[in-house]
């Protein structure tokens, strides 16, 4: 019976259009300005809880704003399954990043309301706030509060580019809740977000089921030479810091190119003092990101990075410090929670590939206290945080029936 029960992917597609309008960027065709607890991030909040209320759901927030909208289950003891994302955006982002996540929830809570079936477990449809991290950092933050990786108070107090606080803004947006985050336990957490890469579009493939999430670690580099004369210093003479980076800055590219499909290593900022064209520069600035599915090839490619650091030290006489700025370990998701989207998948009958994902997202946090699983599909060229984003219909259908099924199946096995 359940296994022929399938969403509504019409419904689904026009609540996506339809919320759309709140944060749309005039003059584009699906870009989104939704920053988190904005005008239009309140009223889409408003939206989402009075479609739940309409289908019955029970609507509570936590004290970091985040959103828990409960359909109730037949066995009152079972703590709930929970299927999250977000509902903020980017400055210049689309419609379907983390929003399908927590519309196709809905959408699976309504199939659910209109075919007349409880499940044993609650279904919770969660909106964790400020996942994107564009108007308060860091991202993720309120499923870190829920995981205990932030305080409640850190979170809050996290300020916007005019000073505002998180604690401030969700006050004045009249979501602030009675509960602390994390104080219910959740059976599991499901999330489907769109893969905002290109390898699924590339294989033609229609489903992914996202096994974990890469690891990330993150570097500050000061490389300190000598300032020189370019017209007076004889090349044997100089130490120059922009030299010894540039060096660097290609040992660090054969860092991510060592384990193929694995290792990835991006300079994304690189900055050379004094700046002036006929000096050599005596200090240049730059960023490592380095990510690896797994610790040990994070340890071998930091490794890696220090041994070229002492061997450009020796060779150019200049002093190169490296410093940790921020990492992230990788996490794996649950296996029970994986078994039942690749289930939900074959029977389906969808192309699928098991994959790691590139982007951090509140299944990072929220495996940390709950068994946890991602379903990916594709999304257009690969792009994401982006006013180009874009999906088919047919794609978040196929996406939102993966995650109907893998619930139901969830609920009853579990
Ligand atoms: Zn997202």
């Amino acid at each position: 019976m359940t296994a022929d029960l399938r969403i509504s992917g019409t419904r689904l597609w026009d609540t996506l259009c339809e919320t759309a309008q709140f944060g749309a960027i005039p003059g584009t065709e699906r870009g989104m300005c939704r920053l988190t607890l904005s005008d239009e991030d309140i009223a889409v909040r408003r939206w989402f809880v009075a479609a739940c209320e309409a289908i019955g759901m029970t609507v509570t927030c936590d004290k970091v704003g985040t959103i828990y909208a409960r359909r109730a289950g037949s066995d009152p003891a079972l703590p709930p399954i929970a299927i999250g994302s977000h509902l903020d955006t980017q400055p210049t982002g689309g419609r379907f990043d983390g929003i399908l996540g927590v519309l196709a929830g809905l959408e699976v809570v309504r199939t659910f309301h209109d075919a007349g079936i409880t499940t044993r477990h609650p279904i919770e449809v969660i909106d964790w706030t400020n996942e994107e991290g564009a108007r308060f950092a860091p991202a993720m933050v309120s499923s870190g509060v829920f995981a205990g990786v932030f305080s409640l108070d850190y979170a809050l107090g996290q300020t916007d580019r005019d000073g505002v606080t998180l604690g401030e803004a969700l006050a004045r947006s009249g979501f602030v809740g009675e509960e602390d985050p994390g104080a219910h336990a959740l059976a599991a957490h499901f999330e489907l977000h769109i893969e905002q890469g290109p390898v699924l579009e590339n294989e033609g493939v229609e489903i992914g089921v996202v096994s974990g999430v890469q690891g990330i670690r993150w570097y500050d580099v000061v490389v300190k030479g000598q300032t020189c004369h370019a017209g007076t210093t004889p090349m044997a003479l100089r130490r120059d810091a922009l030299h010894a980076a540039a060096r660097l800055a290609v040992m660090i590219d054969d860092i991510g190119r060592s384990d193929p499909g694995a290792s990835l290593s991006t300079i994304g900022q690189f900055q050379a003092y004094p700046g002036s064209r006929n000096t050599a520069p005596g200090e240049v600035r730059f960023t490592v990101d380095l990510r690896h599915p797994e610790v040990a090839g994070l340890d071998r490619m930091e490794s890696t990075l220090g041994a070229a650091i002492a061997t450009l030290e020796r060779d150019l006489g200049v002093a190169i410090a490296l410093s940790p700025v921020w990492s992230s370990p990788p996490v794996s998701f649950d296996p029970g929670v994986l078994d039942a989207i690749a289930g939900a998948t074959q029977r389906l009958g969808f192309t699928h590939r098991t994959m790691l994902s590139g982007a951090g997202h509140d299944s990072v946090y929220t495996a940390r206290v709950a068994p946890t699983g991602m379903i990916f599909i594709p999304c257009e060229n690969g792009i994401s945080h982006n006013v180009a984003e874009n999906i088919t219909p047919e794609q978040a259908t196929r996406g939102a029936n993966v995650l109907l099924q893998a619930v139901l199946d969830y609920d009853r096995i579990s």
